[in-house]
């Protein structure tokens, strides 16, 4: 897949109603998008496989949802105020700004040719904003930058609370905001994105042991989202890429048309984050043993993954342009978990009673699936519509249908098409979907 194809995603997002550039009416705002009604659908659906894999699965895992808005001292205890930054260059000679670890300072300015850059300066990521009705007066908080903190400023709560005993991980999803100098890339680097994190609480000097099992189960769960394995790999951080909590670090990666990329980071932070807040909360951050008596403060694996990322990921994996009878087929190949419409309901011409019978059949399937119903122009036309918003399945309801109660099923993949009783619809569906 060339970067070209990235175009083509972005166009049929729009089309399909997955993704619109946010305020759109009034040209845009610039790297940040709104989901339309197929694009939440799909979201909704990743969001729920990663919550069930990630906490519901799981005896040790408990789920909770922090205010995006901190104490403006919890981004002074994790670090944030004073390290989370990104060195910045300014081409002097067309303004163009890039990240200076992003460019080769010693090659001129790829926009206008020149080379005259200004000093790299650090640019902290945070965005700032004010409590209270009068700004000047009023008490400086941030955009939370990343979900983690909400869950450490919480360990004492959820702990004593959920009564788990180490091992065992608090995950919360939600959003997040970085004011990044370079984005791009449709959706993998936004100003405004959801995360998928788990905080998982040890007993310090089990780190590695706990960070490979992880860097396996995330490794695996986008390999169950239907992501080609061999797109995916896993890369251990080199030590002068870590961050500053953090010992040891594996990123989840995937092949994109732009070149291997990020889609989470799983690191060991040890017991910095408990620490930090300890001492700027002046709190006790304690777990107390009961095998040997002790408090202790728990050491700490992350897994943090990013939604957008990963629905951008499951988009570009998923399509796929063919030749069909001398005709281009674009077709989502959409693993039929995370598609936005499960199935399609197609009644063959708009008379005769198939209507009412396909919007029958549409009502069941919704007890258990999303299901659509599409009576608008040729039948072929319909299955393609629904092939590029990557509906794997489609029933039609035809003339047959009103003789012996049969309808056909086609998938998408193949478009082999088969005869089934309406009555076995459903358990159809349910046994290719797994
Ligand atoms: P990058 O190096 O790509 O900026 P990072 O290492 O700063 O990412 P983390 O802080 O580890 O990212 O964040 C965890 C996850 O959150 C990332 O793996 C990614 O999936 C997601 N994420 C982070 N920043 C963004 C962003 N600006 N837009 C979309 N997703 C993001």
């Amino acid at each position: 897949m060339d970067l070209k194809s990235i175009e083509n995603i972005v166009s049929l997002c729009k089309r399909r109603g997955f993704i619109f550039q946010s305020s759109e009416i009034y040209g845009g705002l610039g790297s940040t998008w709104d989901y339309g009604s197929y694009g939440v659908e799909m979201k909704q659906k990743i969001k729920n496989f990663w919550w069930h894999d990630v906490v519901t699965s799981r005896e040790n895992v408990v789920g909770m949802d922090a205010a995006i808005l901190m104490h403006p001292k919890t981004w002074e205890a994790s670090g944030h105020v004073s390290n989370f930054h990104d060195p910045l260059v300014d081409c002097k000679n067309c303004k163009a700004r890039y990240r200076a670890d992003h460019v080769d300072l010693t090659k001129p300015c790829e926009k206008c040719g020149k080379k005259d850059w200004t000093e790299p300066r650090q640019f902290n990521l945070m965005f700032k904003t004010t409590i209270g009705p009068v700004e000047d007066s009023g008490e400086v908080t941030y955009l939370r930058p990343e979900t983690a903190q909400g869950i450490f400023v919480n360990f004492m709560n959820v702990q004593g609370t959920s009564r788990q005993k180490l091992p065992f991980g608090i995950a919360q999803l939600g959003k997040a905001f970085r004011n990044e100098i370079t984005t791009g890339n449709f959706l993998f680097r936004t100003r405004e994105f959801e995360q998928m994190e788990l905080e998982f609480f040890i007993h310090p000097g089990e780190n590695e042991k706990w960070l490979d099992y992880w860097c396996e189960e995330r490794l695996n769960w986008f390999k169950k989202l239907g992501i080609n394995p061999e797109k995916l790999r896993l890369r251990p951080h080199d030590k002068d890429e870590l961050a500053h909590y953090s010992t040891a670090c594996f990123d989840v990666e995937y092949e994109f048309p732009f070149g291997w990329s990020e889609l989470e980071g799983i690191a060991d932070r040890g017991t910095f984050d408990l620490d930090q807040h300890n001492k700027y909360s002046g709190k006790k951050q304690q777990y107390f043993d009961p095998q040997t008596n002790e408090r202790i403060i728990p050491a700490v694996v992350e897994s943090s993954a990013g939604v957008d990322r990963t629905f951008l990921t499951c988009l570009v994996d998923a399509y796929c342009e063919e030749e069909v009878r001398d005709k281009k087929r674009i077709v989502l190949k959409l693993d039929p978990k995370i598609a936005p419409i499960t199935c399609a309901v197609l009644p063959l011409v708009k008379k005769d009673g198939l209507p009412e019978i396909a919007q029958k059949i549409v009502e069941d399937i919704r007890t258990k699936y999303s299901a659509f119903f599409d009576q608008g122009g040729s039948i072929g036309r319909r299955y393609r519509r629904q092939d590029e918003a990557g509906t794997p399945y489609g029933v039609t309801v035809d003339h047959q249908t009103t003789e012996d109660g049969t309808v056909t099923l086609r998938d998408r993949d193949t478009m082999d098409q088969v005869r089934i009783s309406t009555d076995n619809i459903l358990s159809e569906l349910q046994s290719r979907i797994q």
